[in-house]
């Protein structure tokens, strides 16, 4: 089944928290404590690793990949918020979204918070990253976890992300926006259940997909907004390709970059730049990215 597949065989992903320590520094500290680093991964294999081997990956410049039975929550690095384990592709928005150093940004739907945690290291904890989620028990998880991860630049908010004023003074410098709303989690492989009633399937998957949209088209009307990026732990189209199609058709100042040439996964046809994750072609959970841009000023925006 496609549980047996799941959980057990996917690598443990590390991603180490350039807030606090550095690539090098991790390194030589696992290496201290009996890991055996082999270098840089080149291809999908060398992310096979047994036993204490581990490499750096190669698509994602701060992540660390072990076997997949590495356990780290005891770890010294985690504990100290030197190291976050995340799932590989949940590291792409963020790194793909490369908010500079200074600016303003929103993480839309942000609880447990890696990712804002990850945007943060990339903007060297400079700027203003507002944070919001509707779950205050998952905010304040997320609390936590960004204290132990050193971020400084953030401001959170037990806020519906739909009621937030675009308008308001506060987020006119907004040039960055993370939009990782909730989804039918359809990617996560050790949740997948087999049981479930596929019409009752269909009513969510429609209703999360119209939630998703709306977030979406919420998050462009902001003014000054430059990027996008949309991400889903689900494999259905109807949450991921079909989504942004719609978008883009009521957001025509908008379009698609196209996203890490040599990334093994592509969004289903037409929507080729965008990624798609996988087991079998990436080596993670089932997942899904598009990143967003306006036209710049004076371009032809008619297709
Ligand atoms: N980005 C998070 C991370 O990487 O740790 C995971 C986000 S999870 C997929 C989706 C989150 O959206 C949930 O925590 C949920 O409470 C929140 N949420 C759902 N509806 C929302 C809304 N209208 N406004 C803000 N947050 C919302």
């Amino acid at each position: 089944s496609v549980q047996k597949l799941g959980g057990d065989k996917l690598p443990r992903y590390v991603r180490v928290n350039t807030l606090k320590t550095t690539m090098e520094d991790t390194v030589d500290y696992l290496k201290r404590d009996g890991f055996s680093y082999q270098g840089q991964a080149s291809r999908l294999d060398d992310l096979t690793l047994k036993g204490k081997d581990f490499v750096r990956d190669m698509h994602l410049p701060d992540l660390l990949v072990f076997s997949p039975k590495t356990h780290f929550h005891d770890h010294f690095l985690y504990k100290a918020g030197h190291i976050i384990l995340q799932d590989k592709a949940s590291c792409l928005p963020a790194f793909l979204l490369d908010p500079t150093p200074g600016s303003h940004v929103i993480d839309a739907c942000a609880a447990p918070g890696n990712k804002t945690s990850h945007l943060a290291a990339i903007m060297k904890n400079k700027g203003k990253l507002f944070a919001f989620d509707l779950d205050a028990k998952r905010l304040a998880t997320m609390s936590t976890l960004l204290l132990r991860a050193g971020v400084s630049c953030h401001q959170l908010a037990n806020q519906d992300f739909l009621k937030v004023d675009p308008d308001s003074p506060q987020y006119k410098d907004i040039e960055y926006i993370l939009l990782d709303p909730s989804c039918s989690g359809s990617g996560m492989v050790c949740l997948r259940d087999d049981t479930s009633d596929p019409e009752k399937d269909q009513d969510r998957l429609s209703s999360l997909a119209s939630f998703q949209l709306r977030c979406l088209n919420h998050g462009l009307r902001f003014p000054r907004l430059k990027r996008l990026v949309y991400s889903t732990c689900s494999i259905h189209s109807q949450e991921n390709e079909e989504v942004i199609t719609s978008c883009l058709q009521q957001n025509p100042g908008f379009r698609l970059v196209p996203l890490l040439a040599q990334w093994p996964e592509r969004g289903l046809e037409p929507l080729t730049q965008c990624l798609r994750a996988s087991i079998s072609k990436t080596r993670t959970h089932g997942f899904f990215v598009a990143l967003l841009e306006k036209h710049s000023e004076g371009e032809d925006t008619v297709r």
